[in-house]
């Protein structure tokens, strides 16, 4: 199969964790079949890689952690079965930041993940090995998980489609959660067409999850054409900002005034929050994952340190172990603004901001159907640039936080290249729930440009 030797070719690049080769070319031969009987699912032989957050029944699945070794998963995430009730076939388990905890994929227990485009410099993270996947032709789509904009930010660094649906479109029933109230699972693909397919079949309501919602899945792959001309925002604040690349910048203000040749509307509008967007993503989510990380103690789960004396020296001696730097140092902070102490200042007071944001957001799509921005302020740079500080490290998040924080739908799409030949992200936000028009303006952009 073409993609089992993109991926032998390509193991440089450290993308798969775990390859099901011969389960992948016997469920190949099973769908072939069924493609001959006539009775193949609307994904019949597509090739998908899963990142390791996302549970495979009776696969490997560790978040990229030293915590979960040896760790199966014993049930399909909702979003799996569905692919494989579709007929997709899932070809290995990919590499990513350790919990999704990262913006360079340098933070895996594994290794880090390097970008197919350029060998010396990050795909990308939290779900680096995803797209280095689809980007090196290892797989035609991922799913992956954007929690802060690990899918639209290695997109973007990879030169391909990142999409992140409004926060419970999907499932998250098995998905390993990181901060539960700001995660979704997502999808990176070549094109926004393939995109749109997989999201219509991932999405929809789930009796296993509950924070799902109800509302029907339109049918997104056949809705991609632009029905009427949208109304179209960005924040001028995000384009001259001084820690953003020239490049980037010129790409960004040549596609608006392209849309506004085409008769667009495209207006500047205000958001005067931006500045408190990425604090209260990061006090939030450091909360949310103290919380939902306590749990790997060393009795219920994967790695346990040996010997051990009392059970509190075991639990010590298990987390100290085998949680690398950034989740320990999240997990402390996130600590902290939980403590007694500290709750009002830091966590009451980021929820309040976290309101704030998700109502002056909902303004501007009272009057807008689109706000355009940069993914990610820089292409990919360098492995080892970024691991010695790690407040640089999240300023890589800046222009993808919003939409996690404010749980609205964003995509990622190609737009060019740099200099060096890095691909450079543009990145669409929408209204809750409004993934349809998303797609079909995406799809009219990548066409247009
Ligand atoms: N880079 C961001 C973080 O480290 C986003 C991660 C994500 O979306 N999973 O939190």
């Amino acid at each position: 199969m073409y993609y089992l030797s993109a991926i032998k070719a390509n193991s440089h690049l450290n993308v798969f964790l775990e390859v099901y080769e011969a389960e992948a070319l016997q469920r190949a031969q099973e769908i072939d079949r069924k493609i001959a009987g006539g009775t193949q699912g609307r994904l019949a032989g597509m090739v998908v890689g899963l990142k390791d957050v996302i549970s495979h029944q009776d696969h490997g699945l560790q978040a990229g952690s030293r915590i979960l070794e040896g760790f199966r998963a014993q049930f399909n995430a909702t979003a799996v079965e569905r692919l494989l009730a579709e007929d997709a076939i899932v070809i290995g388990r990919q590499n990513c930041d350790e919990f999704g905890m990262g913006s360079s994929n340098e933070n895996s227990a594994f290794g880090p993940v390097r970008n197919g485009a350029d060998p010396s410099r990050v795909p990308g993270g939290s779900s680096g090995g995803s797209a280095v996947a689809v980007q090196t032709g290892m797989c035609l789509a991922s799913l992956g998980s954007d929690t802060g904009g690990s899918v639209r930010q290695p997109a973007a660094f990879c030169g391909l489609v990142g999409l992140k649906p409004t926060y419970s479109r999907v499932s998250r029933w098995g998905l390993i959660a990181y901060a539960s109230s700001f995660d979704t699972i997502g999808i990176i693909a070549r094109s926004v067409p393939d995109a749109a397919l997989l999201l219509e079949v991932i999405a929809g309501k789930d009796d296993y999850d509950s924070t799902v919602s109800q509302s029907p899945v339109p049918a997104y792959s056949r809705q991609l054409r632009l029905d009427e001309k949208p109304r179209i925002a960005y924040i001028p604040e995000t384009i001259q900002s001084a820690g953003l690349s020239e490049e980037i910048r010129q790409t960004i203000l040549r596609n608006i005034s392209s849309l506004k040749e085409d008769g667009h509307r495209v207006d500047a509008v205000v958001f005067p929050l931006l500045d408190f967007i990425l604090p209260a993503y990061y006090i939030l989510t450091t909360a949310e994952a103290s919380s939902n990380l306590a749990r790997y103690d060393g009795v219920r789960y994967g790695y346990r340190s040996t010997p051990a004396g009392s059970l509190e020296s075991m639990y010590k001696s298990t987390r100290s172990y085998a949680f690398g730097e950034e989740v320990k140092r999240r997990i402390m902070l996130g600590t902290f603004v939980l403590s007694a102490d500290y709750y009002d200042a830091y966590y009451t007071k980021a929820q309040k901001v976290r309101r704030l944001i998700k109502e002056k957001t909902d303004n501007i799509f009272a009057q807008y159907d689109f706000l355009i921005l940069p993914t990610a302020p820089t292409t990919a740079f360098r492995l080892g640039e970024h691991t010695e500080d790690p407040l640089k490290m999240y300023l890589a998040d800046i222009y993808s936080v919003q939409a996690n924080v404010a749980g609205i739908p964003a995509i990622s799409i190609p737009a060019g290249k740099d200099q060096n030949g890095l691909p450079i992200g543009l990145q669409i936000m929408a209204n809750r729930f409004e993934e349809a028009r998303l797609l079909a303006f995406a799809h009219y952009l990548m066409q247009h440009q």
